[in-house]
C-alpha cells in the first residue's frame, strides 16, 4: 500500500515537472469568419496576383500591413516601420541576342532560346553531335572548349511531379550541369523532343520574364555555361554537317525592390521576452500568366493568402493574451523567385539570429482533405528538434488530430518539397523549424486558385495547430535545441 501511495506520488510529481503550469492557449480570438474576410481580401483580382517585384506586390503589401497593425502587432522591420527592404536584380535576355550555326541564322525565341542568363560572346566554335549520350558518357569524350549538341531526354528524371511541364527544362538542364563545368564545354545546344515542342510557347512566355536574384545568391541563377535551345527539326542538320558555332547573348539587369513585413507582440517574462518564436507566410504571388477558363490572374488564395490570413488571427491571439517569448511574425516577399525574402531575412534578420527559437512556416494551408496533412522538417535528416517536433505532435492531438502525412520529408520525394517554402533558408542557418502544410493540389499555381475554393473549416483546424504549437514553445522552460543530425543535402 505504501509503495503504490510512493509510486504515485512520484509519478505526480513527474508530470507536474513537465507540464510547467502553461496557461491554456486563448483559442477565442481565432474565427474562421476573419479568416475568409482576409483570404478574399488578399486574394482579390485588384492585386493583380501580387508578383514580386512589381508595384502590384507593394499593393497586396500596403494593405497587410494596415491589418497587421489592426491586429494589434507592433511595427519589427527597419527604421521603426513594419518593412524590411531588399533588392532584386533581374537578369533578362535582350532582343539583340543572336545564334548562327553553320551559314543558318536563327531567329531569337522563334527557332532557339537562350536558356542561361550570363552574358556571351562565342565565336567560330566547333559543334559536336552527341546525340542521346549520358552525363557519364560525356566524361568519356573530347568536347572541351567545343559546343556540344544533346538529345534532349526525359532519362533520369521524374514526370509525375507538380508544374511539370514549366520545370522539365532545368530538370534536363541539371542532369547535366556538372559535366558540362567539368569537362569545360564552350556551349550546348539542348535539341528539343516531343514533350518541348508542345510547350514551346510556354517556355518563351517563362524565360523572357528573366529570373530574379538577390545579392549573394546569384550561382543558381546564373549558369556558367551557354545553353541554347533549338525545334526537334534541326536534328538531322546537326549531327549531318561538320558546323562552327558564332552567337552572342546579351543581357540586362534591372534592380527591383522587394520587402519582408515584419511585426511582433512583446512577451510577458522580463528574460524570456528576449527570445521569438518566428510565425512565418509569404505575400508574393506570381502575377498574371496564361489564360485558364478566361482567367490569367493566379491569385494566390492557398497560396499563400491562406498563411498571411493565419498569421493576422494567431496575432490577435497572442495580443489578447501575450506568452512568455516574444512572437515575432515575417511576412516574406518574393517568395515565388527561389526564397529570396526569407534568404534575405534569415541572412539579415530584424532581432538576432540566436533569439529566434524557432520558425513555424505555413504554406498552402486551406485544401485537400479535412482531416489530414503534412508537417515537414520533422522527420529523417530534415528533422531540426526533437522538442519541437514534440510540440507540434502534442498541438495536433489536442486541436485538429489530424492524420498527418510524413512521407513529403523523404529525401527521395520527387517533389522536395522541404526546398521550397520560407523555413528552409532558416533551417539552413541552425533554426529549428517546421513546416505546416496541407500539399498540393490541380489548381497550384493556376487561375483557379481563388478565395472561392478554399476550405476555411480545414483552414481554421491547420491555423488551431499552428497556434498552439507556438503557444507551446513560446511558454515552454526551456528552448528547442536544434539537432546536429539535420542535413540538408537533399
Ligand atoms: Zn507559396
Amino acid at each position: 500500500m505504501k509503495s503504490l501511495f510512493t509510486t504515485l506520488m512520484l509519478g505526480f510529481v513527474i508530470v507536474s515537472a513537465t507540464a510547467q503550469k502553461i496557461a491554456p492557449p486563448l483559442l477565442e480570438p481565432i474565427k474562421k469568419e476573419d479568416l475568409k474576410r482576409d483570404v478574399f481580401a488578399l486574394a482579390d483580382d485588384k492585386f493583380l496576383g501580387r508578383e514580386a517585384g512589381t508595384i502590384d506586390e507593394f499593393r497586396g503589401a500596403v494593405w497587410f500591413v494596415e491589418e497587421m497593425r489592426k491586429a494589434g502587432m507592433e511595427p519589427a522591420g527597419e527604421n521603426g516601420t513594419f518593412y524590411q527592404f531588399f533588392d532584386l536584380y533581374l537578369r533578362r535576355i535582350t532582343p539583340n541576342t543572336w545564334l548562327k550555326i553553320g551559314d543558318k541564322k536563327l531567329k531569337l525565341w522563334k527557332d532557339f532560346i537562350p536558356a542561361s542568363l550570363s552574358p556571351a560572346r562565342l565565336n567560330n566554335k566547333e559543334v559536336v553531335y552527341v546525340g542521346k549520350a549520358s552525363p557519364e558518357e560525356l566524361k568519356k569524350l573530347d568536347i572541351e572548349s567545343k559546343i556540344i549538341a544533346v538529345q534532349s531526354s526525359l532519362e533520369g528524371i521524374k514526370t509525375n511531379i507538380s508544374l511539370f511541364h514549366k520545370r522539365f527544362y532545368y530538370l534536363i538542364e541539371d542532369r547535366y550541369n556538372a559535366v558540362f563545368k567539368e569537362k569545360k564545354v564552350a556551349g550546348v545546344i539542348f535539341i528539343a523532343n516531343d514533350l518541348y515542342e508542345n510547350n514551346w510557347d510556354a517556355m518563351i512566355h517563362e524565360l523572357k520574364r528573366g529570373r530574379n536574384g538577390i545579392k549573394d545568391f546569384r550561382n543558381k541563377i546564373i549558369k556558367d555555361v551557354p545553353i541554347f535551345w533549338v525545334h526537334k527539326k534541326e536534328s538531322s542538320f546537326l549531327k549531318d554537317n561538320k558546323l562552327t558555332l558564332n552567337a552572342e547573348i546579351g543581357v540586362q539587369l534591372f534592380k527591383y525592390p522587394s520587402a519582408n513585413l515584419i511585426g511582433k507582440i512583446e512577451g510577458t517574462d522580463p528574460e524570456l521576452k528576449k527570445e521569438y518564436v518566428l510565425f512565418s507566410s509569404h505575400h508574393d504571388h506570381v502575377g498574371v500568366r496564361e489564360t485558364v477558363k478566361r482567367d490569367s490572374i493566379i491569385n494566390g488564395a492557398d497560396d499563400n493568402a491562406s498563411m498571411c490570413a493565419a498569421v493576422l488571427a494567431i496575432a490577435r491571439s497572442f495580443k489578447k493574451q501575450p506568452a512568455k517569448r516574444s512572437a515575432l511574425f515575417v511576412i516574406h516577399g518574393a517568395e515565388e523567385m527561389s526564397m529570396l525574402g526569407s534568404r534575405w531575412h534569415a541572412w539579415n534578420p530584424v532581432v538576432p539570429k540566436e533569439s529566434i527559437v524557432c520558425v513555424l512556416n505555413g504554406d498552402l494551408i486551406g485544401r485537400n482533405a479535412i482531416d489530414s496533412a503534412a508537417l515537414l522538417g520533422a522527420w529523417g535528416p530534415h528533422r531540426t528538434s526533437d522538442e519541437l517536433v514534440e510540440a507540434a505532435m502534442e498541438a495536433n492531438k489536442e486541436g485538429p488530430n489530424f492524420t498527418i502525412d510524413k512521407s513529403w520529408d523523404d529525401p527521395d520525394h520527387p517533389e522536395f518539397f522541404f526546398f521550397r517554402s520560407d523555413h528552409a533558408p532558416y533551417a539552413r542557418v541552425g533554426i529549428p523549424v517546421l513546416f505546416y502544410t496541407s500539399l498540393l493540389h490541380d489548381e497550384y499555381h493556376t487561375p483557379l486558385d481563388n478565395a472561392d475554393r478554399m476550405n476555411y473549416d480545414k483552414l481554421y483546424k491547420m491555423v488551431e495547430w499552428i497556434y498552439r504549437t507556438g503557444w507551446k514553445v513560446a511558454n515552454m522552460k526551456d528552448r528547442p535545441k536544434y539537432l546536429k543530425t539535420a542535413n540538408f543535402d537533399k
